[in-house]
C-alpha cells in the first residue's frame, strides 16, 4: 500500500505518538487535544494518481492505513465539482461550483471518513465502534462496520428523523435513541468507551475521519488543474471537513502539487446553531456551547464543535467569514438549486448558497472569483 503515515502529533500541545497507538485524542495530562497523522516527506508524483480508481483511496500514500487488505470501501468520493452558472447567474455570480456530495454510499460525505476510520480501526485491531451523530454518521459508520464485520452502535438525538435510525438498523447497528442532543449522545458513548466497551468514533476524537474528508481537499485541487478556488463555502458541525481540506492544502503543498494560495475558507451554520459564527464575531478563539440548538439541517446541529479552535484559526488564517443562515433560507435555497440546476440538495448544502448571496449582497464576496459550495449529501433524507 506503500502509506507514507509517520505518526500522530497533537494539534494542541504539539506531542508526538506513534503511528500504531491506539489513543484517540491525546493522552497527555491536562490536553486531551485532537490527533492528527503526519506523514514523511517523500517524494510524490501528483500524476501517479491520475490513472487509479476515483476514491478516496486514491491518494493512499497520504492515508493513514498501511496494509491493502485493511481498506474497507464502498466507493466514496471522486465526486463531481460541477459549474453551476444557471444558479450563479440569478444573484450575478460568474465562476460558481457545486461540489456534489451526495452520490456518495450512504448519501453524504460522511461516507469519506467512516470508510477511513473504520479501515483504520480494522488495522488497529478494534471489533466493536460506537458514535454520537446527528442523523449521516451514524449510516455511514454502520455501513462500513457492516462491511468490515464489526459490531457498531449509533446513538441518536430522540427526535432525529426515523430514516436515518432506520438506515444504521439496515445495517445491523444498535442504536439507541437519547434525550437531548448530539452532545449527551457524545457524552455516553465517552462513557462506554472508557469502560471499554467500544471503540470511540467520534468526530476528531479519533485521528482517521479527518483523514477520509480530507481527500475533499486533494480532489478539489486535482478538479481545477491544481489551483484551489478563491472561496470555499463549508456546511459546518463539527468541522471535519473544513478542517481536513486544510490539512491537505498543507500536505500538498509540502508534497510540491500546490502553491502558497489557499481559499477563504467561509463557515456557514444555521441560524438556531450557530456557535462558530458567534465567536468568530466576538474575535474568541473558542466557541461556547448554544443553548437549545435547533434546525432541521440536522447536520448542523452541534452546539459546541470539539475542534471548535481549529476551524477558527482556519477561518482567521485564511480571510473567511462566519456566517448563519435561517431554515427558512436554507428551504428556498434547495428549490432555487433544484429549479436551476436539477440537483436535490440536502439543508446543508442549501445553505451554502444561501451564505454566498447574503455575503456578496454585504460586499464580503466576490461575484467573479471562483467560488465552491459543498452539497455534502442527497436532498432524499430530509424528506
Ligand atoms: C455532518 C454533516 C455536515 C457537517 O460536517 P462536519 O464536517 O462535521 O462539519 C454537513 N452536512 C451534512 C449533510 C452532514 O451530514
Amino acid at each position: 500500500m506503500s502509506s507514507f503515515f509517520a505518526h500522530l502529533g497533537c494539534t494542541k500541545c504539539a506531542r508526538l505518538y506513534d503511528r500504531d497507538s491506539r489513543f484517540g485524542v491525546c493522552p497527555a495530562e491536562g490536553c486531551g487535544g485532537p490527533l492528527f497523522a503526519r506523514y514523511h516527506d517523500r517524494p510524490l508524483d501528483r500524476g501517479a494518481v491520475a490513472d487509479r480508481p476515483r476514491t478516496i483511496w486514491r491518494w493512499r500514500e497520504m492515508m493513514p492505513v498501511e496494509a491493502p487488505e485493511h481498506v474497507v470501501s464502498l466507493g466514496e468520493g471522486g465526486t463531481p465539482s460541477i459549474s453551476v452558472e444557471r444558479l450563479g447567474a440569478r444573484e450575478g455570480f460568474s465562476d460558481l461550483w457545486i461540489k456534489d456530495e451526495s452520490g456518495n454510499p450512504t448519501g453524504s460525505f460522511k461516507a469519506r471518513g467512516l470508510s477511513a476510520a473504520v479501515s483504520k480501526a480494522k488495522e488497529l485491531g478494534f471489533a466493536r465502534i460506537a458514535l454520537p451523530s446527528a442523523g449521516n454518521a451514524g449510516g455511514a459508520a454502520a455501513a462500513y462496520a457492516a462491511r468490515a464485520a464489526m459490531e457498531c452502535d449509533v446513538f441518536l438525538p430522540d427526535d432525529t428523523p426515523p430514516l436515518f435510525r432506520v438506515e444504521c438498523e439496515r445495517y445491523g447497528a444498535r442504536v439507541t435513541l437519547v434525550p437531548g442532543l448530539i452532545d449527551a449522545c457524545g457524552k455516553l458513548v465517552a462513557e462506554g468507551a472508557a469502560e471499554g466497551k467500544w471503540h470511540d468514533v467520534s468526530t476528531l476524537k479519533e485521528p482517521y475521519r479527518v483523514e477520509g474528508k480530507k481527500t475533499l481537499g486533494y480532489e478539489l485541487a486535482e478538479d481545477f488543474g491544481w489551483e484551489l478556488p478563491d472561496a470555499v463555502i463549508y456546511p459546518t458541525g463539527g468541522g471535519t471537513g473544513l478542517i481536513g481540506m486544510w490539512k491537505a492544502f498543507a500536505e500538498m503543498e509540502r508534497l510540491g502539487w500546490i502553491g502558497p494560495k489557499r481559499p477563504r475558507m467561509i463557515v456557514v451554520q444555521a441560524a438556531g446553531c450557530a456557535p462558530i459564527p458567534k465567536a468568530h464575531a466576538l474575535g474568541k478563539t473558542t466557541a461556547e456551547k448554544w443553548e437549545n440548538a435547533e434546525t432541521y439541517a440536522s447536520g448542523l446541529r452541534v452546539p459546541k464543535p470539539f475542534a471548535d479552535f481549529l476551524i477558527l484559526a482556519i477561518v482567521r488564517e485564511s480571510g473567511g467569514e462566519a456566517v448563519a443562515v435561517s431554515d427558512d433560507e436554507m428551504r428556498a435555497a434547495e428549490s432555487e438549486i433544484g429549479e436551476s440546476e436539477g440537483m436535490f440538495v440536502c439543508p446543508e448544502g442549501a445553505a451554502t448558497w444561501s451564505a454566498a448571496k447574503n455575503l456578496a449582497a454585504g460586499g464580503k464576496l466576490d461575484r467573479r472569483s471562483r467560488i465552491m459550495l459543498f452539497n455534502t449529501g442527497t436532498g432524499f433524507k430530509y424528506v
